[in-house]
């Protein structure tokens, strides 16, 4: 008879023997055989993934992770939480594809998105359901600014990032990943984006006012655009924080010149900084919204666009797609705002990301460490060269890497891939925050006392 070994609850890393270890590295080596080479996370994460729960994965190894990249922000409340699992099991059984047709579970998640929203711009909202990513539903956004406005260009902000297809890539940042990609969208200008954080007041000139001078001058060298698109905190561009006026002034100027603003909060929505969506923070009301990541909470895809009736003037089929009715991720999501607004989730956000801030504050008196950044449960350690500011871009790779060894996953971004980004859980625990933080100082000090040998 065989003994079934039931294997031990995810309650606390633990990582033995080198990684990856022999199962990852088998399956690494058949991914590497048979897939893309464009594939990205196992190239710094080498493991492969076996089952998770809650804040915590472990590999086929049976080696356990806390898990702070949590399907790049996508599950809030943590991997199969076991009320999202019910919700997912019972819809499973009576429908999981529909279309745009009307469903009850669809017309609960529509009720349950429009809830989150102010009652003013509740009102005057009409949703759009994309195809399931948040790229599709950026390439919605500016269909539907450019239809709405019959104009063509678009304004978006250097180090943002919108996703990889066409058009959104094109309203990125990222320069090495346009670059081999022959004409592009045309028609997209950057304007330089402030940091800074919501409680920042530096008035000096920002980006906000050289998108003002360009606009308002008649020579200026930019038609009147479709639209000017924006992150309240650039994730994939490295954590970095807008600053509150400059939000406002972007705001305002886009209003005063008639304008639709576009946030993208698909990173940053669904109450990863600790409101609901995190343009709640800076005082203004965008024209339109961007969410899909987190909109579901256990990783099922969904994007929407949540946008003022006033830019409703496309036609039947303007935005089409066949997975935009996933009943299996609207039941989840409907579940997770209950569930947020029963436990107080985005109280537990903020305490935990105090804590992170609190944690990590110290860091920053490595001279290897440029700053210590974020906003809820989004945060970012930017490592630069102490000799010549450039992007310490191995030592955070080895600090990743470190962090992994030492049982926590987190994942990197901004110039050179130089800033260590956390992603945690919205629901994670304090004790789960102190022993992660632990391990992160713990590598930073590591990885960055031995890259301190001055270069000859
Ligand atoms: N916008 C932002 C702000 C993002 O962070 C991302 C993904 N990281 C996207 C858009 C693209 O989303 P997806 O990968 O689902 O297409």
């Amino acid at each position: 008879m065989t003994t079934l070994l039931r294997p031990a609850p995810l309650v606390a890393p633990r990582v033995s023997g080198d990684l990856p270890g022999p199962r990852s590295a088998a399956l690494l080596a058949r991914q590497e055989r048979w897939e893309s080479s464009a594939r990205t996370y196992p190239r710094h994460l080498p493991i492969a993934l076996a089952e998770g729960s809650g804040s915590f994965v472990r590999d086929v190894d049976g080696n356990v992770f806390i898990d702070f990249l949590a399907g790049a922000g996508v599950l809030s409340l943590g991997h199969n939480h076991p009320e999202l699992v019910r919700a997912v099991r019972r819809q499973l059984g009576s429908l999981t594809h529909g279309l745009d047709f009307p469903t009850p579970v669809k017309d609960d998640f529509t009720q349950a998105q429009l809830s989150m929203l102010a009652p003013g711009l509740r009102r005057r909202t009409r949703l759009h359901f994309c195809g399931p990513t948040g790229a599709n539903a950026v390439e919605a956004a500016i269909k539907l600014c450019k239809i709405a406005t019959g104009r063509g260009d678009i304004i978006s902000f250097q180090g943002g990032f919108h996703g990889s297809t066409h058009a959104a890539m094109a309203l990125s940042g990222l320069v090495s990943q346009k670059a081999p990609i022959r004409d592009g969208m045309p028609g997209v200008h950057f304007f330089p984006y402030s940091a800074g954080g919501p409680d920042a007041d530096d008035r000096s000139p920002d980006g906000a006012d050289y998108l003002e001078q360009a606009l308002r001058d008649s020579n200026g060298g930019i038609p009147l655009p479709a639209a000017v698109i924006m992150e309240m905190v650039q994730g994939e561009g490295g954590n970095l924080v807008a600053r509150t006026s400059f939000v406002r002034r972007v705001r305002e100027v886009t209003r005063s010149l008639g304008i639709p603003l576009i946030v993208d909060e698909v990173q940053t929505g669904c109450g990863r900084t600790g409101t609901w969506f995190a343009y709640q923070q800076y005082g203004i009301e965008p024209d339109v919204i961007v969410a899909s990541k987190a909109l579901s909470g256990i990783g099922l895809p969904v994007a929407v666009i949540l946008y003022d009736a006033a830019l409703d003037t496309w036609a039947p089929g303007a935005h089409i797609g066949t997975f935009r009715g996933n009943q299996l991720a609207f039941a989840a999501g409907v579940e997770t705002v209950r569930i947020v607004r029963r436990d107080n989730v985005l109280g537990n956000v903020r305490r935990q990301g105090a804590r992170i801030a609190d944690r990590l504050a110290g860091l920053t008196r490595h001279p290897w460490v440029r700053e210590v950044r974020g906003r809820g449960l989004m945060w970012g350690i930017e490592l630069v060269d102490p000799r010549d500011g450039r992007p310490a871009t191995e030592v955070a790779a080895a600090v990743q890497h470190h962090a992994l060894r030492h049982g926590l996953i987190v994942e990197r971004g901004g110039r050179g891939d130089a800033v260590v980004r956390l992603l945690p859980p919205l629901n994670v625990t304090a004790e789960v925050v102190e022993t992660a933080c632990s391990i992160l100082v713990e590598a930073v000090s590591a990885r960055a006392n031995r890259s301190s040998v001055p270069r000859e």
